[in-house]
């Protein structure tokens, strides 16, 4: 026996996957950043999505990259505008926290039709911003079954 789980428990195994285990680190930007600094800053991290915060750290929006790229289809000065204008803010912001299950989060992702969630941690000034979980992360946790499980 290998000790990799026979296929019957990967019910089991995938109830028991958790947010922390497969998320990855948060690339954040202050409210006031300019909008060509947030672009850089995503080529820069290599991540679809950047979370905005305050100087608390806490959680106020997030710019995707169609956000973005909306922004850029202006003829206006993108150093002269900041983040806050143009990202989707609190409290319309879906997020997850890191004890979620994945089931739960992807199905966050689904239901939003959106590419990342910030996973947060609740302080008494906000949201603190502790990771961020894609779709990328949801595929190789469904990799990581095929492999536990030698499907
Ligand atoms: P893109 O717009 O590049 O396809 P998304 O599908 O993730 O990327 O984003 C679609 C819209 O949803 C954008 O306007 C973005 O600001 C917003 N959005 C992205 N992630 C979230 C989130 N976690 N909660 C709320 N809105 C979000």
């Amino acid at each position: 026996y290998s000790g990799k789980k026979p296929g019957s428990d990967i019910t089991d195994t995938m109830n028991n996957m958790k947010v922390k285990d497969f998320q990855s680190i948060p690339i954040v930007v202050r409210e006031d950043v300019n909008v060509y600094d947030a672009i850089s800053q995503m080529f820069l991290d290599d991540v679809g999505t950047l979370f905005v915060v305050d100087k608390n750290a806490c959680l106020t929006g997030v710019l995707s990259r169609k956000d973005l790229l909306r922004t850029s289809l202006g003829k206006q000065d993108l150093t002269t505008i900041p983040v806050h204008i143009i990202m989707t803010r609190m409290p319309n912001i879906t997020y997850c926290m890191k004890n979620d299950s994945l089931i739960k989060a992807a199905t966050r992702l689904i239901n939003r039709q959106i590419d990342a969630l910030p996973v947060v941690q609740e302080h008494p000034e906000g949201l603190k911003v502790i990771g961020r979980l894609t779709k990328t992360n949801i595929t190789r946790a469904f990799l990581s079954l095929s492999e536990s499980h030698e499907l």
